[in-house]
């Protein structure tokens, strides 16, 4: 019978990845609160805390409450020890986030930026990118790398973007956009790294399926860590599912697909560009504007239904419009209830945690976990 060998070696790095990780979710926290709550005995949580905090990753923050006995030292991580930057790139706009370790944003900025094709572009993205991390006062030395979101097909085998309708790529490699930054790189879809910023940043354990609803409609599966990519890394591409035979155009060139009817676009089109009209709008009772809001509406519970009868999870929506859903949740929910087959309420459908920044957040939590998980 083959027994995987674990060694003393990899048992005592488990435990201090544990420990480094406990940490961090704490405000501060104590040894026995740690060896308590993690089953782990106090002197391998005492000498694990003794290694992190000659390391710089921890500090000691003064001393805890007692209810009786010896006062602990209260401990708590150096959240800017190394900070990640997360760059989205869109046809129109880039993002710019800068977190810590713990995952909090310390800067975000959006600017309007449209993309075009060749190096110049991602040479200027570059030095944007470089002045906003120099405003934050950031130390460059500090800084692990650079997560960046793609609104297209990032595949990790080949090493490039393969495709992206939305900003025109066909085959770009990565070392062509990494070799303008002057920090590693990490790639990812946007769907992904806004399922990623989701999921990791609230603790999420159950699967769940992250539509997202921005200018181009993505989606991304997610569960305890991990994003399901696919063969080829386009699982989660609903936005090109037909929900019409011979519809609506798509930017892919094909018709009918959900993208046509349940981009933010299709909304804010109708208004200043801006999605914020059109919910204003909305909210003073345009006919117009309602009439738009309740076809999109059908699509979108069209979709959500699809997605849930394959996936059977929680549908989290996110991007522009997911942002902005939270007094239409409900409705949504009953919309999708209607259709559902086995007379689920629809409270498996919700509007997403994360509402600023999501996919830049992402890019950069990529950063962070590869760093955190060889601590
Ligand atoms: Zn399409």
């Amino acid at each position: 019978m083959e027994k995987t060998k674990i060694t003393n070696m990899e048992v005592k790095k488990k435990n201090r990845n544990h420990i480094y990780r406990y940490i961090c979710k704490c405000e501060t926290v104590s040894n026995p609160d740690i060896s308590y709550a993690l089953k782990l005995s106090l002197p391998t949580v005492t000498q694990n805390t003794k290694e992190l905090l000659e390391l710089g990753l921890i500090r000691e923050t003064g001393e805890l409450q007692s209810t009786g006995g010896r006062r602990a030292k209260a401990l708590a991580a150096v959240a800017d020890y190394r900070l990640a930057a997360g760059l989205d790139i869109t046809q129109n706009h880039i993002s710019m986030l800068l977190a810590n370790l713990k995952g909090q944003i310390l800067k975000y900025e959006r600017r309007a930026y449209s993309y075009r094709l060749g190096q110049d572009y991602f040479w200027e993205v570059s030095q944007k990118l470089e002045a906003f991390i120099a405003e934050s006062g950031a130390e460059r030395e500090r800084i692990l790398g650079i997560g960046i979101s793609f609104p297209g097909i990032v595949d990790l085998k080949k090493g490039e973007i393969t495709n992206s309708h939305a900003l025109d790529i066909t085959a770009l490699p990565f070392e062509d956009v990494s070799g303008c930054f002057g920090y590693p790189c990490y790639f990812l879809n946007d769907a992904n790294a806004g399922a990623y910023a989701e999921g990791i940043h609230f603790q999420e354990k159950e699967p769940f399926f992250y539509l997202s609803l921005s200018n181009t409609v993505g989606g991304a599966l997610y569960q305890d860590g991990h994003l399901m990519q696919g063969k080829d890394f386009r699982c989660g591409e609903v936005g090109h599912m037909t929900v019409v035979p011979d519809g609506l155009p798509c930017y892919c060139k094909k018709a009918g697909c959900l993208d046509a009817y349940c981009s933010a676009k299709r909304l804010s089109d109708l208004t200043d560009k801006k999605l914020e009209s059109f919910f204003a709008g909305l909210e003073k009772g345009d006919k117009e504007l309602a009439n738009a809001w309740e076809e999109y509406k059908k699509y979108l519970s069209i979709a959500i239904n699809n997605i849930h009868m394959v996936l059977d999870c929680d549908i989290v929506l996110g991007g522009y419009v997911g942002s902005c859903l939270g007094p239409y949740i409900e409705e949504i929910q009953r919309m999708v209830s209607e259709r559902n087959t086995f007379s689920e309420d629809g409270s498996f459908v919700r509007s997403c945690n994360h509402k600023v920044g999501a996919a830049a957040l992402g890019a950069a939590l990529q950063i962070i976990e590869l760093f955190i998980e060889q601590v």
